[in-house]
């Protein structure tokens, strides 16, 4: 039976003990005779049949490993995970200036895809909130603690204004290119 394995037969054991049940009342619940049971124990597999086995294990309640189910639907309903490029400079973040300091659009990236690195610009993609981990959501900032996901860039000699406007029409010529 390929189900009966040692170490099940030892898990059965202790269980009926934990119960203090003897051999034979559980063979009488189970309705097999008490040399199965104690055969069963010694882990002689040929001692009963797979129902009998069935049985003692919900009668104590002990778990069998079955076989897999295969296509679960539950795996395949799982949510499509957000990540993006914490990079301010990546190319998959599009800038623009927001009240005095530059705030982005970060272009999602599949999880799981070019194992987890961005595909612009090689950098660790970000699967949760630098701050707080939230999961990510659709903008660039997190909705529970308003952490910014991507770095904000070095802005020397230039304003927030200036530099997303410069940085956006790089962008625009250099997707152009593609
Ligand atoms: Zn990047
Ligand atoms: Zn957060």
């Amino acid at each position: 039976m390929e189900l009966f394995t040692t170490d099940l037969a030892m898990k059965l054991r202790n269980a009926r003990r934990a119960r203090k049940l003897s051999q034979a009342a559980l063979a009488r619940e189970a309705g097999c005779t008490q040399s199965a049971i104690s055969m069963m124990e010694l882990g002689r597999a040929d001692a009963i049949s797979r129902e009998t086995l069935m049985k003692l294990a919900k009668i104590l309640e002990v778990d069998i490993d079955l076989p897999p189910i295969t296509d679960s639907p539950a795996t395949s309903l799982s949510p499509v995970k957000r990540l993006c490029c914490p990079q301010g400079e990546c190319p998959s973040n599009t800038p623009f200036a927001v009240a005095g300091t530059v705030s982005f659009w970060p272009k999602h990236q599949p999880a799981g895809h070019n194992g987890d690195f961005c595909a612009y610009c090689g950098e660790v993609l970000l699967h949760a909130c630098p701050e707080c981990q939230a999961p990510l959501n659709e903008g660039g900032h997190c909705a529970r603690c308003g952490s910014s996901y991507v770095n904000q860039p070095l802005l020397t000699d230039t304003t927030p204004d200036a530099w997303a406007a410069s940085r956006r029409q790089q962008l625009a010529e250099w997707r152009a290119l593609l």
